[in-house]
C-alpha cells in the first residue's frame, strides 16, 4: 500500500516510520511512504498557505489554492488515490474502518493545522472525513498516523503473528481480556489460577467473562451493543 501524507511538518510523521513494525513493513515493500507539502504548490510570493476566515472569528485556516493544486496534481498522477481528511468535525474512526481501508492501494491523509481547512477543499476531494476521538489536537499529523498505523496492521504480512488480530479489543464488540505473563506470582499479586492449569476451554471461558466485565465497566456503550447481539 502507498501512504501519502499531505503536511507542513513531514518530520513529525517520518520519524514514526524509523523504528519497529512499520519500518519493517517498508523494508518488506508492504508499505511505501511519501510526503507532499502544500507550500510547494503555492502561487504567492511568500509560500503562504493560511489566511483569515471570511466570516471573522478566531484563527486562520488553510485557504483553498495550495491544497487544490496539490490534490489535483496528485489525482492526475494516481487516479485511485483515496483521500482522507482528519478533522474533529468528522465521523469517528473505528477498527472496522481500519480493516476496510487496508484493502485500498493508495491512501492520502491531508493534515490540517490552525483552525482547519477551507471546507471547499474537503467538499471537492474528500473520500472520507474522520475524527479520531472527542478532543482537539494541534494538527492532523497525529490523527493521520493513528489511522494509518491501525490500517497497516491489517495488511497481510505487516504483523509477525496475525492470530493476534482475531482476539483483539473491538472484535466481537468487546474489549480484550486482561493479559498476564511470567512469573505467576509477582509483588504478591498472582495471575488467575485457571490460566495456569492448561485447560484451554476453561481458560477461554474465563477470558470471555473477563472481557465482558471489563467492557461493561469501561465501555458501557460497547457492552450494550454486545448484549443486543448475544
Ligand atoms: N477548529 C477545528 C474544530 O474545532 O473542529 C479544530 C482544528 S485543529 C486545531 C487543527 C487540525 O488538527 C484539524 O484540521 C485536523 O486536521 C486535526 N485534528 C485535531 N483534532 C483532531 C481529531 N480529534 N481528529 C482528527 N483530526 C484532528
Amino acid at each position: 500500500m502507498r501512504l501519502t501524507y499531505v503536511t507542513l511538518f513531514e518530520g513529525l510523521i517520518a520519524s514514526y516510520f524509523e523504528d519497529s513494525i512499520l519500518k519493517r513493513a517498508i523494508a518488506k515493500n508492504l508499505l511505501e511512504v511519501d510526503f507532499l507539502s502544500p507550500r510547494d504548490f503555492t502561487t504567492n510570493k511568500h509560500a503562504k498557505v493560511d489566511d483569515y476566515q471570511v466570516s471573522g472569528g478566531a484563527g486562520l485556516v488553510f485557504f483553498p489554492q495550495p491544497l487544490f493544486s496539490l490534490l489535483q496534481t496528485l489525482k492526475k498522477q494516481s487516479p485511485n488515490a483515496y483521500i482522507i481528511f482528519p478533522t474533529p468535525a468528522g465521523k469517528l474512526f473505528k477498527q472496522t474502518d481500519a480493516k476496510r481501508l487496508a484493502k485500498k492501494e493508495h491512501l492520502v491523509f491531508v493534515s490540517g493545522r490552525y483552525e482547519g481547512i477551507d471546507e471547499r477543499v474537503i467538499e471537492a476531494f474528500a473520500d472520507e472525513v474522520f475524527c479520531i476521538g472527542d478532543y482537539v489536537l494541534t494538527g492532523g499529523e497525529l490523527p493521520s498516523l493513528v489511522m494509518s498505523d491501525a490500517i497497516s496492521r491489517h495488511i497481510h504480512g505487516v504483523l509477525g503473528n496475525e492470530d493476534s488480530l482475531s482476539v483483539e479489543s473491538f472484535e466481537n464488540t468487546l474489549l480484550e481480556a486482561p493479559c498476564f505473563s511470567k512469573p505467576p506470582l509477582y509483588e504478591n499479586k498472582s495471575v488467575p489460577s485457571e490460566f495456569l492449569k492448561g485447560n484451554h476451554a476453561r481458560i477461554l471461558s474465563l477470558k470471555n467473562k473477563m472481557a465482558e466485565s471489563k467492557t461493561q465497566y469501561f465501555r458501557p456503550d460497547l457492552f450494550s451493543r454486545f448484549r443486543v447481539k448475544h
